[in-house]
């Protein structure tokens, strides 16, 4: 085929719906000629899921919640016998109990605290330890994240710390993987209305806030954050690796509330 992508196979975690920052990443590389795979978290997301790949001609690698080993283990399994080696990998995961995005990051619980490193940091290292054993022609891993791991921002608390070990843990899987060939990297994208998104509290708030603040007066989309994505997972990015690279309609280069901001 043609495109960017051509002749290169990856898989996809983290659609849940037409709205998921996964899906738009899968529809740009699908644009490009990728071959994908995607998981799904447990039998709600099947149906939701299952017309998304067929809409994209993608294989699904099977059920898979990233806090069961077994769970990942099989995905992988599936993936080696139906495809040998893969090419790139897409970690679009994140959760933390919905009651701690709001009120303060002081009163976060022990438990969710746990839950919120597994789902949200640990899960991209126990994939990126599979992945690294079927790129065996170098590859290219991606995660999101968000600014809330660089300064504070409000409601999102725990995960503002999970999101800061994540960006960690990219620059040290880049050192681990890089002599394979394999390059690790992040979007870390601007605030968009997703499923995980409804949890964190005053949304709407903070998606006009950035659209009034940001440099580009707007906020970002699904199909732009996937765009850059597909810059890291194509050879495009060759000399790319441990790279936090920001999809955020410039917000992060901001100091200061715009002058000609309107109040909201
Ligand atoms: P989403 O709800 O569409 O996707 C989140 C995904 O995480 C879902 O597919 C869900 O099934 C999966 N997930 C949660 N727990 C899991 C588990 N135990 N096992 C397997 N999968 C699990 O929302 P999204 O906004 O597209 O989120 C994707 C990523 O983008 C997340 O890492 C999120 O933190 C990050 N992000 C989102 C925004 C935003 O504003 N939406 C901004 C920056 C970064």
């Amino acid at each position: 085929g043609n495109g960017l992508m051509a002749g290169k196979r990856g898989l996809i975690m983290g659609v849940a719906n037409n709205r998921s920052i996964a899906w738009g990443i899968a529809k740009a590389l699908t644009d490009q000629g990728a071959e994908l795979a995607l998981t799904y978290q447990g039998e709600a997301f099947r149906k939701r899921v299952e017309p998304l790949a067929a809409e994209l001609g993608a294989y699904i690698a099977g059920d898979c919640d990233v806090t069961v080993e077994e769970s990942i283990d099989a995905v992988f399994e599936n993936l080696e016998k139906k495809w040998g080696k893969i090419d790139f990998l897409v970690h679009a995961i994140a959760f933390s109990d919905k009651e701690e995005l709001d009120g303060r990051y002081v009163d976060t619980t022990r438990g969710n605290f746990q839950r919120t490193m597994d789902i949200s940091i640990y899960s991209f290292t126990a994939v990126a330890k599979r992945a690294e054993k079927l790129m065996t022609d170098g590859g290219s891993l991606l995660t999101l994240t968000y600014y809330g791991a660089e300064k504070v921002m409000p409601h999102y608390n725990v995960m503002g710390v999970a999101k800061a070990g994540l960006e960690a843990s990219v620059r040290y899987l880049a050192v681990d993987l890089g002599g394979k060939g394999i390059r690790v990297n992040a979007v870390s994208a601007g605030p968009i209305k997703t499923l995980a998104a409804s949890g964190i509290g005053d949304f709407r708030y903070i998606l006009k806030w950035n659209e009034y603040n940001a440099p580009l007066k707007k906020t970002v989309s699904i199909d732009e954050v996937g765009n850059s994505a597909l810059y890291l997972l194509s050879d495009l990015s060759k000399g790319v690796t441990g790279e936090i690279h920001h999809v955020d309609a410039g917000y992060h280069v901001v100091g200061m509330k715009a002058v000609d901001a309107p109040d909201i």
